[in-house]
């Protein structure tokens, strides 16, 4: 844990007492703050209370004695309407901020060199994080990995010199971290997303850039139009750019040429790694992020042979077009995270001949927009609440079943590739949340995992989870 010595002996009011805030409630506290927590659901208050956080309800307090009110990023600062406390502490004039703003508070009192890699963007953020924490953990460094994906910032080991953070950060962490400065930002894409609480893409853009904007180094994808706006202007403000791209060369930084990624630095061009026979990073989305990643460890000093060696041993993340299992000539993949059409085209682009488990609770648009990739696609096996009106668009299109439910999918899957005399995938993209069957996407691929083990003669490429089914 890091204790937040910087509100030592301050008044500060938190709200949201989920996950992330119990543990940052505890590091205030831990760090001699007066806390005052509080939270709309009376059972998270009383648990923390029982982990001796002092609680108090935040309406019947003096908001004039507070140095800050720390807000959890799960909870609504502006759209679609302010929540109570923020209303409380915009009319007292309190500042508003979240677990990566003390975060980083700590780190300038504790560490300010230490090296520090912030990851946003709308699409690869937890790939980028656990790719570079990979290559800094194999290349020997004391790493700490947090922040939207798994621990909570607060609870790592604190801040000092020779240890590195990577922390992946949402818009909502980023839009309560107004000093937030990074060692190397990373923006890796923006497309519509979230809008529900950032009320326009414009807002969501500007809360984005201040990332990439307080970095050291700015890393940014300049495959679409706000992140190459994004690049220009903070370039043209003085800053440190790096550009990256997955679609063509760029003057000055890195891209990707098939499989290769390149670096053109003054004038000269270098092949720095080859993603060729790396599973785990195929398709070019993983271009994008392997560049990042690359871009940022260079940034902080690893060496171009150590990030090499970190990308060939890298496992990827689970449930993100994770290759599972074997059997002959069949592959079978997890990509159970895919849970729209857009997440699903990538890994559906990363394979030639593929037997697609997809549906689930359908989301808005459908599966219309991946019509271009069915050529690649043998046959589909439709599960869960989506499967008629998947069926529907794949019409004579695309060969289906409707198998109802992922044993079946996957049993029926495997037994048609078996037949199959080419190279080819079973893959569970569904593009669709899972919650008509699953409590969650990672149940869902848990499931996906253990039915594959089940198959005879198959090889497995991960462990089975225990409980799965
Ligand atoms: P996030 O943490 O931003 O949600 P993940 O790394 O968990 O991203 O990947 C989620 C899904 O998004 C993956 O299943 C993959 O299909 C897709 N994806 C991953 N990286 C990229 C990228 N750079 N650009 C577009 N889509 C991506």
């Amino acid at each position: 844990m890091i204790p937040v010595k910087t509100f030592a002996g301050k008044d500060v009011a938190l709200f949201g007492l989920g996950g992330s805030g119990l543990a940052t409630a505890k590091a205030l506290v831990a760090g001699g703050a007066k806390v005052m927590a509080w939270d709309d659901n009376p059972e998270s208050v009383a648990k923390a209370a029982a982990d001796g956080v002092p609680t108090a309800d935040l309406r019947d307090i003096d908001w004039s004695v507070l140095s800050a009110f720390v807000l959890s990023p799960g909870v609504p600062l502006t759209h679609p309407k302010p929540h109570w406390s923020v209303t409380l502490a915009r009319t007292a004039c309190v500042e508003i901020i979240g677990d990566v703003e003390l975060f980083v508070r700590e780190r300038r009192a504790l560490a300010p060199d230490c090296p520090f890699i912030a990851i946003t963007g709308t699409n690869g953020k937890s790939t980028t994080t656990a790719l570079i924490a990979h290559i800094l953990q194999s290349a020997g460094r004391d790493t700490q990995l947090g922040g939207n994906i798994g621990r909570a910032v607060l609870t790592l080991d604190p801040p000092k010199a020779e240890r590195y953070f990577v922390v992946e950060c949402s818009s909502y962490q980023i839009d309560l971290a107004p000093t937030l400065n990074a060692s190397a930002g990373i923006l890796l894409n923006l497309t519509p997303d979230h809008l529900d609480r950032h009320g326009t893409m414009q807002h969501y853009a500007e809360i984005k850039e201040r990332l990439v904007a307080g970095s050291d180094t700015s890393i940014i994808a300049v495959d679409d139009s706000y992140c190459a706006l994004i690049a220009d202007h903070i370039e043209n403000g003085g800053g440190k750019v790096e550009r990256i791209s997955k679609r063509q060369p760029v003057a000055e930084g890195f891209y990707n040429d098939g499989h290769r990624i390149m670096r053109a630095h003054m004038g000269k061009t270098d092949v720095l790694a080859d993603l060729n026979g790396i599973p785990t990073l195929k398709g070019t989305h993983n271009a994008q992020n392997a560049a990042a990643a690359i871009a940022a460890c260079l940034a902080v000093g690893v060496s171009a042979d150590e990030v090499r060696a970190g990308l060939k041993s890298f496992s990827g993340l689970k449930h993100r077009m994770q290759p599972v299992g074997r059997r002959g000539n069949v592959v079978f993949v997890n990509d159970s995270k895919a849970t729209n059409a857009e997440a699903a085209e990538p890994s559906l682009s990363s394979y030639e001949r593929i037997y697609w488990i997809a549906g689930g609770l359908p989301k808005e648009g459908g599966i219309a927009n991946l019509a271009p990739l069915f050529p690649r696609i043998a046959k589909a096996y439709l599960i869960g609440e989506a499967a008629s009106s998947f069926s529907a668009t794949l019409g004579d299109a695309v060969p289906y079943e409707i198998s109802g439910t992922l044993d079946k999918a996957v049993a029926h899957a495997a037994a048609d590739a078996a037949e199959d005399s080419q190279d080819a995938a079973i893959l569970l993209a569904p593009a669709c949340a899972s919650f008509d069957q699953y409590k969650n996407f990672e149940l869902r691929g848990d499931s996906f995992v253990t039915h594959v083990a089940g198959l005879p003669g198959i090889k497995m490429l991960v462990e089975v989870p225990q409980g799965g089914q």
